[in-house]
């Protein structure tokens, strides 16, 4: 019992220091920690947490709330003792990234040919990214050609819209294509292949509903239909394309082993029906084929060499090339590699749309999403999602990565361009006294290092502080107002605080600092801080914390989409110039 105890106690301090770590981390990064960043690091450095979310959200709350309690220089203070641990595995990732070598092996160069086969039923993720960047490097490599396949044989999920959508996002990912085709436009030979198939006795058309085609499936056992003749099977064949059958009325089946270890070969579907207008093929078609026929047979005929999938249709191998093997088509070389996954998070067009139902989220381009649209409003940009994106190679493991990885990266390459702002969020007046001549009048660099420009004011009318830092000052002290002047403080009030000017001089640098905004030229904002999108499986309610506040008056001279640091806050890009609205980076 006494062991047992001290082993449970000995577990609760890992934990808390765990968190503790991350959290620190977290505010240095941000200039303060949020739950859901610092709940995402943990479950990422430890995996098995997941499993009791409750009693680890508690400790990061907990550690969340005394972390941003401390200052930046006890934060810094206390996670010294982890700086190398941090600097090694950021070291780590930058190594591996440079490592991978995009490579096929058989690939010959100057005879490749690729594709990337986007269904235009949603829009393009993270994942697909990845699959585009690594084509679009194997195309580099090989000197060869990539193509876009557009895979649209499901009337119900296409749209216009989609294609349209799917075009804009691959311009900004900065793929070009050598060429582009659909699916949907080479019905007429798949329709001839179909016929041949079952001139064979290869192919047969089955009337079973689904539930029962779902049992004999599980229990290796064939229908009545797969011993029909070849007569009768074109005769049903040509009533399917007569429109004689209502939706999901009949299929046509590959006549193949319903004991097959590999499930996918138990007869499977290869042409279904569906009345429904077809975006872009109209009411011209009702049997449609599936991704397992389509796909192989307009792989083949439109010369490609090399298909890349996702390591999860692994299993559907075996058919791609039964289905070239009984049409006597070319087959090209299948190699596989891992999706990539963003840990809570969702990709699924099915959970997205349900969250948009539910009024979770706003849109498909809702910030806290990994669709390619949600990423460029929130400021990821295309050098950032590159290196991230390749980062992972060709590798088949999967992993399940945090955002912040991709953040990370994305906050180091934005950097230079950051123009530096003041926000304040709970204003505190300010009044100096004292002030002659030009002495009031000053002018800020918009970036420390880098060659930004400027932007001044006059802080004769009177100033703005954060309330958090008034609430440290008492009458008689000495502070300096960042990158101006210094002054001495005579009245603390309630209300407002009196100060006299002391010089520009900037005597002692261990004088506090105080942020600061020309009270006449202040504007109102509003930060969105973007956490992780789920808590586990679950939505987190807080996953966007909005904070009032002011900004300085250079801010109505940022363009939309503007990347902005503020100092002690964390880097933001303007989402909307309008409304004044800033999401965390
Ligand atoms: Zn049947």
């Amino acid at each position: 019992m006494v062991a047992k105890k001290g082993a449970g106690a000995d577990l609760a301090a890992g934990l808390k220091e765990l968190v503790r770590k991350f959290a620190l981390k977290n505010a240095q990064d941000f200039g303060k920690a949020m739950e859901g960043a610092v709940l995402g690091k943990v479950i990422g450095a430890n995996p098995s947490l997941r499993s009791n979310t409750a009693k680890l959200s508690e400790v990061v709350r907990e550690q969340v709330a005394a972390v941003n309690k401390l200052d930046k220089a006890a934060i810094e203070n206390e996670l010294a003792k982890y700086a190398d641990e941090f600097k090694t595995a950021e070291a780590e990732r930058a190594e591996k990234s440079s490592k991978h070598s995009f490579e096929i092996a058989g690939a010959v160069e100057g005879h490749f040919v690729t594709r990337f086969p986007p269904e235009p039923g949603g829009y393009l993720h993270i994942g697909h990214a990845k699959a585009v960047f690594i084509e679009d490097a194997l195309r580099q490599r090989y000197n060869g050609k990539f193509m876009l396949y557009f895979d649209d044989t499901n009337p119900d999920l296409e749209k216009q819209e989609f294609v349209e959508a799917i075009h804009e996002d691959l311009k900004w990912l900065g793929i070009k294509f050598d060429g582009e085709y659909y699916a949907s436009d080479h019905i007429p030979i798949l329709y001839e292949h179909a016929k041949n198939a079952i001139g064979k006795g290869k192919a047969y058309v089955c009337t079973c509903d689904l539930e029962r085609t779902k049992e004999l499936r599980f229990s290796g056992t064939g229908c009545e239909h797969k011993s029909q003749s070849i007569e009768k099977n074109m005769g049903l064949w040509k009533m399917m394309l007569d429109g004689k059958f209502g939706s999901g009325k009949a299929v046509l089946r590959l006549n193949s082993d319903m004991k097959a270890p590999n499930t996918t070969m138990r007869d499977p579907a290869l042409f279904r029906i569906k009345h429904a207008k077809h975006y872009r093929q109209g009411d011209k078609y009702s049997v449609w084929p599936t991704y397992d026929f389509c796909t192989p047979i307009i792989d083949s005929i439109k010369g490609i060499t090399d298909v890349l999938r996702d390591k999860n249709y692994e299993m559907r191998d075996e058919l791609y090339f039964a289905v070239l093997d009984l049409l006597g088509l070319r087959k090209p070389r299948i190699t596989s590699f891992a999706r990539l996954e963003i840990a809570n998070n969702v990709t699924s067009k099915r959970k997205v749309r349900a969250l948009i139902a539910e009024k979770r989220i706003s849109g498909w381009d809702d910030p806290r999403l990994v669709m390619i649209k949600a990423l460029k409003r929130r400021g990821v940009t295309l050098e950032a999602l590159r290196e991230f994106a390749l980062s992972f190679g060709m590798g088949k493991s999967e992993s399940i990565v945090p955002i912040e990885i991709l953040l990370n990266i994305n906050r180091k390459m934005l950097d230079p361009i950051a123009k530096r702002l003041f926000f304040i969020e709970h204003p505190f007046e300010l009044k100096i006294e004292g002030l002659s001549g030009k002495d009031g009048d000053v002018s800020l660099k918009l970036h420390p290092t880098e060659k930004l420009g400027y932007r001044e004011y006059s802080t004769n009318t009177g100033l703005y502080v954060a309330a958090e830092d008034a609430a440290k000052l008492k009458a008689g002290d000495t502070v300096r107002l960042k990158e101006a002047y210094n002054i001495k403080l005579e009245k603390v009030g309630a209300k407002v605080i009196t100060a006299a000017y002391t010089g520009k001089e900037q005597v002692d640098a261990s004088v506090p600092k105080l942020r600061w905004i020309s009270k006449t030229n202040a504007v109102k904002c509003e930060l969105w801080d973007i956490g992780e999108l789920l808590v586990g499986d679950a939505f987190n309610e807080d996953s966007i914390k909005k904070r009032q506040g002011h900004v300085e008056g250079y801010a109505t001279e940022l363009s939309d989409a503007d990347i902005v640091q503020f100092e002690g806050c964390g880097m933001y890009k303007l989402d909307s110039r309008k409304s004044m609205r800033f999401l965390s980076l």
